[in-house]
């Protein structure tokens, strides 16, 4: 299990941060330019637009690329690694660096579907990650030659 340093919280991501007290997840939408942004911010990276609303995903998404890592960046991670860091689409929503977790890092793969999936933070906040989605692979199937 992942035990990485509790992260820092801030006036743009309050509402983020709010949301994974009870463990739903929520990202910006750009109203203007329809832009799923992330990470949350004030102002649209696509158009400068500052109406931007929250919005609940269903935490399922696929994986972009990963990387699992050997070396551990910190001393607190000295028992973590390896690991998997993530680039993950989420369904209708933006792509996230992450972590995918409850599975061995090295079976990770490209295209594999993902949910979200929670770690308690001692303030009562969780910490996003994501896990192996068998639903998702039972759903698209891989095809047999
Ligand atoms: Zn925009």
């Amino acid at each position: 299990m992942i035990v990485p340093p509790v992260p820092s919280e801030e006036a743009a991501s309050a509402p983020f941060w709010d949301a994974t007290r009870t463990q739903r997840l929520v990202f910006q939408r750009c109203d203007d330019c329809g832009a799923p942004v992330w990470y949350p911010r004030a102002v649209c990276p696509t158009c400068l637009s500052g109406n931007l609303t929250w919005t609940e995903s269903t935490g399922r998404g696929t994986v972009y690329s990963v990387s699992v890592h050997y070396r551990a960046p910190a001393p607190e991670l000295t028992d973590a690694v390896p690991y998997a860091v993530a680039l993950v689409d989420l369904d209708g929503g933006p792509r996230m660096l992450t972590n995918v977790v409850d599975c061995d890092p090295e079976a990770v793969r490209i295209g594999d579907p993902v949910r979200a999936t929670w770690r308690a933070l001692p303030d009562g906040r969780h910490l996003l990650q994501f896990a192996p989605d068998p639903a998702g692979s039972l759903a698209d199937p891989p095809t047999s030659q």
